[in-house]
């Protein structure tokens, strides 16, 4: 008994030297200010000290000191964050939150196994270790989701109400998945695809994991509106997902072995540009350089990488006109990528492009830069908190009149379509990615 104790003292002195490493110099840049409590959406909405970016750092600051107990005081504060990143673009001191929001994860995440293990976190492991990196396994995912919708199993669900019984969070998103194309579309994919007209730019394409398998249509799209711009496309083999889940839930070494695995797979390709079309993959490919910076023969290959990693809408912008066929009658609103816009500073390239389809009214929402409370899978885990937050933005989505809302990712999308859903607007409203409505007004289908 006395041996287990002070094994368990000895575990937690080394957590929280750990944790003291990693963060302790961050929590101290930051000067107590509370500029960025109005930009965080947890602490508008749980209106709480320990919910808003100034309380997690001085939460994470105690448990490094080790005056609180990292698994007790610091890991609830911590998951409830979205990690949106909007107290960064905030703070006039510049505290790399993100960053220690992942280091805090990381520690938490190891002080976690070894306390206890929910069916939730054991879930959660298996996706992230043995589903997500496995390219075949999650194209196998999609092929599975694809006879589930085509032999009408999701009406029969819907009807009996059965899956509300084993997870509400789960039986609400599977409402609002878009039909998977058909295994046989998705095989015909091939490895390059010329530019119309004049060459102007080779890029390599990221497909992603969860955008690959469940929204195949989106990348077969964006890769009909680069090489409409002139951009020969190639789509590099060997790539894997990018790991944003995996350093979001502390899994380091896992987003660290998919972050070389990914640069290997580009670097090859000859590409002047490396071009996603998802928010959240977008920001982990160009924090690439921050995960490897301690690898001395990673280090260079990886600024390298992220150099050329750009977002699709800042191709389109700069390579297009699109050469648009229709008028995309409607009104549109655009709902940031908190990756997009608080990581990688894109969020002029999005609305000019939405600006430029014939017969659009484009009208900037109240607070769309603000997150939507998708988070990777917050909705999943935090289903009520999300909700919550996400009835907060459905009130600014209807002061607004609008008949679609455009994001760039894939988990915002899903979010906006169940507010949709949930708001009882399905019959006036749809959420989009970008790429769909560009590609739309410009014809392809
Ligand atoms: S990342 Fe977002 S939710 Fe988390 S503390 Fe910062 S603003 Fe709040
Ligand atoms: S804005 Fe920056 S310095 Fe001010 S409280 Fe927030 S994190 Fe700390």
């Amino acid at each position: 008994m006395k041996a287990s104790i002070r094994q368990e003292s000895k575990e937690i002195k080394q957590s929280a030297q750990k944790l003291f490493e990693q963060t302790y110099d961050w929590t101290n840049q930051c000067v107590q200010c509370g500029y960025c409590l109005p930009a965080c959406p947890t602490y508008a909405s749980m209106g709480r000290e320990s919910a808003s970016p100034r309380g997690r750092i001085n939460l994470v600051k105690m448990a490094a000191e080790g005056k609180i107990d990292i698994y007790e005081h610091l890991a609830e504060p911590i998951d409830l964050c979205l990690g949106c990143r909007a107290c960064e673009v905030a703070c006039p001191v510049g505290v790399p939150y993100g960053h220690m929001l992942e280091a805090a994860k990381e520690v938490i995440a190891e002080s976690q196994s070894k306390k206890e293990q929910t069916v939730a976190a054991m879930l959660k492991n298996k996706a992230l270790y043995h589903l997500f990196p496995y390219p075949r396994r999650m194209r196998m995912l999609g092929n599975l989701f694809w006879i589930y919708q085509k032999m009408g199993l999701n009406m029969l669900i819907r009807s009996t109400k059965v899956l509300n019984k084993v997870s509400e969070p789960f039986a609400q998103m599977e409402k609002v998945v878009p039909i998977v194309e058909s295994p046989l579309k998705r095989l015909r994919r091939g490895t390059t695809y010329p530019a119309k007209g004049e060459k102007k730019i080779r890029i390599a394409f990221f497909t992603g994991c969860i955008m690959d398998a469940m929204m195949s249509r989106i990348n077969r799209l964006s890769i009909e509106l680069l090489t409409a711009v002139g951009c020969e496309v190639v789509i590099p083999e060997e790539q894997n997902c990018c790991g944003a889940l995996h350093a979001h839930q502390g899994a380091h070494e896992k987003a660290i072995e998919l972050a070389k695995a990914n640069i290997r797979s580009f670097e090859d390709s000859g590409a002047e540009f490396f071009v996603n079309n998802a928010g959240g993959c977008g920001a982990a490919l160009v924090e690439y350089g921050y995960l490897l910076a301690n690898e001395a023969e990673w280090m260079h290959v990886a600024k390298e990488f992220v150099k050329k990693s750009k977002d699709i809408s800042q191709i389109l912008v700069e390579y297009g006109p699109l050469p648009f066929k229709k008028d995309w009658d409607g009104i549109v609103v655009y709902q940031d990528s908190c990756h997009l816009r608080n990581v990688q500073k894109v969020y002029k390239e999005p609305r000019l492009l939405l600006q430029s389809i014939p017969g659009v009214t484009f009208v900037e929402m109240e607070g769309s830069d603000r997150c939507c409370a998708s988070g990777g899978i917050y909705n999943f885990l935090h289903f009520h908190d999300s909700m919550k937050i996400l009835d907060n933005k459905m009130k600014k989505v209807n002061q607004t009149n609008a008949t679609a809302v455009i994001t760039t990712n894939p988990g915002c999308q899903l979010q906006m379509s169940l507010g949709i859903l949930r708001h009882g607007q399905s019959d006036q409203m749809r959420s989009m990615h970008l790429v769909e409505v560009l590609a739309d007004s410009c014809g392809f289908e």
